[in-house]
């Protein structure tokens, strides 16, 4: 049996053991999960964090005696409450692993370990664990409840990895055998290589509406990156610093110092960093899109990158042999202000297996699938707030629980 996987963070080196490492024969597995999913009427609307685990699934049931999954939805801030329900999480996880999927009544207790011992249930689901406020405040009996269901822990939820809960962080301590799921290695394997040895040239896409929570990832990706493409509201704090007239657009007014500080930064660093040159701009209703090139008017707002900016962007996407792109250049969700993130995921599509493409935050995955190329990415993470704390080079507490010896 090997040895583990390594996770180069800015902390240094963790070495994780994965699935394949870990005896599971015979074994009750605990697998912490990120189902934390979009619902619609009592319906799962976005499966995609439940499908990704899929494989990891599958390969415990394969291997092991029984499995206890366990995730968190929504904040129901430790109180039962049925619009949180897991139920349709297990609805959709029936449907697609197509064998039987007992919902446990809560996630501590007697009547869940009685659901536990019970030989028949080989999948079982535990019950939302933020129901407990202990789960959020990383309680060591809440902590060791958990535990006792189980006999080897196994994280797969990259997605809550950057949150020191009992689920995530506490438990662990209690099991000798621990390891990642298959979908937090891969997420992990991407990271440590935009972290260490990224492919070059290698640029990244931010976008979404604010710089003050992209500033972390900003600075420590400087070093890393040969090009910066920035779009979206957040482009407009750099602008308006730069003296450009941006109307009613996104702005942080506190920030435009640090904006030019974030400038300076890169230029000592040799990085370019694309700002928007011409935008698609709506009026004080987001209604009546024109394209206006440089100034935008008193009355309107920035509400897309346009055209001349998306070729701009697309030529440095085709040059690059790695992207990182975590928030859309616009107002996606609102045609049609999500043409500049679809021109951008087209470019990367058509870069095929020539570049290594990371797209990460449930937003940017979104537009994404939107445009139609969520296959032809390298990497659709399932990690936003988890992503961006990697990145700023904070060790995530769900990395740190897992390292061997620990
Ligand atoms: P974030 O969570 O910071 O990644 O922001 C994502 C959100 O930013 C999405 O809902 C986008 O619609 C929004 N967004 C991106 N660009 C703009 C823009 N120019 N104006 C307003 N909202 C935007």
């Amino acid at each position: 049996m090997g040895a583990g996987f390594i996770v180069s963070d800015h902390a240094g080196e963790v070495m994780i053991k994965s699935i394949d490492e870990l005896a599971l024969d015979n074994k009750v597995v605990f697998l912490r999960v990120d189902f934390n999913v979009p619902l619609r009427d009592g319906k799962v609307a976005e499966p995609h964090r439940i499908d990704s685990t899929l494989p990891t699934i599958r390969q415990i049931l394969r291997r092991a005696k029984k499995i206890v999954i366990a995730s968190h939805l929504g904040r129901p801030d430790g109180k039962a409450a049925p619009k949180y329900s897991l139920a349709p999480a297990r609805d959709h996880l029936e449907r697609v692993i197509q064998e039987p999927v007992v919902l446990a009544p809560d996630c501590v207790g007697a009547e869940v370990e009685r659901l536990v011992r019970e030989p028949m249930h080989r999948l079982i689901l535990l019950e939302n664990l933020r129901f407990h406020k202990e789960e959020e405040a990383n309680d060591a009996a809440f902590s060791k409840a958990l535990a006792a269901l189980a006999e080897v822990y196994i994280n797969d939820a990259f997605g809550a990895a950057h949150r020191a809960h009992a689920s995530i962080s506490g438990m662990a301590a209690f099991f000798k055998d621990k390891g990642a799921g298959l979908l937090m290695q891969k997420e992990l394997d991407y990271l440590s290589r935009l972290m260490t040895k990224p492919d070059q040239p290698f640029v990244t896409i931010l976008g979404g509406a604010k710089v003050s929570d992209k500033i972390g990832v900003i600075r420590n990706l400087l070093p890393r990156v040969n090009a910066l493409l920035i779009g979206g509201g957040m482009a407009y704090t750099f602008l308006k610093a730069q003296g450009v007239e941006i109307g009613k657009s996104l702005v942080e007014n506190d920030k435009l110092q640090l904006a030019l500080e974030l400038l300076a930064e890169a230029a000592a660093h040799q990085v370019a960093i694309l700002l928007p040159v011409d935008h698609v701009t709506g009026d004080a209703n987001k209604q009546n899109a024109t394209t206006t090139v440089a100034m935008i008017p008193a009355d309107r707002l920035g509400l897309d990158i346009g055209p001349k900016t998306a070729g701009w962007f697309c030529d440095e996407i085709r040059k690059a042999k790695m992207v990182l792109w975590n928030g859309p250049v616009g107002l996606f969700e609102v045609p049609p202000y999500d043409a500049g993130s679809r021109s951008l995921a087209q470019a990367l599509a058509q870069n095929g297996a020539n570049c290594v493409s990371i797209i990460a935050g449930g937003d940017t995955v979104a537009a994404v699938t939107a445009a139609g190329v969520g296959n032809a990415v390298s990497h659709l993470s399932t990690g936003g707030g988890a992503t961006l704390e990697f990145l700023e080079g904070k060790q995530l507490p769900g990395i740190k629980a897992l390292e061997v010896n620990s």
